[in-house]
């Protein structure tokens, strides 16, 4: 383990790398500001340090202990492990003097149902509920995306291409998403930190597509009901045709009948194929019921 070559080798660098948790870049060219200008003080919240303080730092970016990096306007989850909750960064302060983080403002998210076609619940900001979090509450960053199917985002070639960190005329295509830009969806793929992402499924609501056992149950299911429907129905038929002996009896449809008429030969031919594929489910069965009548001069 001592050779660093080999750990390389292996990808186990970041055994030995020192922790970058807490570490945060402030807002540039910004300095303390009042404690009444801040968003807290805005939302109503009083400042969490017994001494009352007069000015704070704002962070434009902090590392949390997992090495995700957030920032203001970014998602996190936050709260329990096993029932974690989402809410969106809006501030993150410093003491002046210290140094030391005094907290994240953080607005809590209602996720609802999955939208289509991304199958992503939304995640929609709770006004008026902003609170401040701790570091050792948040748990990670996770990502959402723009909900761009339902407001018709297209790209266009606005950005500028940047070469050799020089900003050239050169474009290059990017979505703005310009309509409802705060309609955003939970991204429930997201690999990094899945153990947590995936535990928010618990608060999403019963999805509606089944499993395909279930699919395979309930097909099996359609198709007994739908045998047994068919069994009652010639039942009642053949019953008719007992009680009225006199009636015209009707052509055997699984039989070819023949007649002659007007020196033709027709023939009028049902078939009647019933698939034994698996059906989907609350689909009627599929039959497929065929009358080729032909007709042909019999010389
Ligand atoms: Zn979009």
């Amino acid at each position: 383990m001592n050779d660093r070559e080999f750990r390389e080798f292996m990808c186990m660098t970041a055994l030995d790398e020192q922790s970058k948790a807490g570490q945060y870049i402030l807002v540039a060219k910004e300095g303390a500001i009042p404690w009444n200008t801040t968003k807290c003080a805005e939302a109503g919240i009083d400042c969490p340090l017994a001494s009352e303080l007069d000015t704070v730092l704002r962070c434009q970016d902090l590392t949390l202990a997992n090495g995700d990096r957030i920032a203001p306007s970014k998602y996190v989850a936050y709260g329990e492990k096993d029932l974690p909750k989402v809410g969106q960064v809006q501030e993150i302060l410093v003491h002046p003097t210290h140094k030391s983080l005094i907290g994240m403002l953080v607005v809590p998210c209602v996720l609802e149902s999955e939208i289509e076609p991304y199958r992503f619940p939304r995640c929609r900001r709770v006004a008026n509920a902003q609170c401040l979090l701790s570091f050792e509450d948040i748990l990670c960053a996770v990502s959402t995306i723009h909900n761009c199917a339902e407001h018709g985002c297209v790209s266009t070639m606005t950005r500028n291409v940047i070469q050799e960190r020089q900003i050239t005329i050169n474009r290059e295509s990017e979505y703005l998403h310009s309509v409802e830009p705060e309609d955003r969806l939970l991204n429930l793929a997201q690999l990094r930190s899945s153990s947590i992402i995936q535990s928010l499924h618990h608060v999403l609501p019963e999805p509606e597509h089944q499993t395909c056992q279930e699919m395979i149950k309930a097909a099996v299911q359609n198709r007994k009901e739908w045998d047994l429907t068919q069994s009652k129905a010639k039942g009642n038929t053949s019953a008719k045709k007992r009680k009225q002996p006199n009636a015209p009896s009707a052509p055997n449809p699984h039989q070819a009948t023949r007649a002659r008429t007007n020196g033709q030969l027709c023939s009028s031919h049902i078939e009647e194929t019933t698939s034994t594929a698996v059906s989907v489910p609350g689909a009627i069965p599929s039959a497929d019921v065929r009358d080729t009548s032909q007709c042909a001069n019999n010389a």
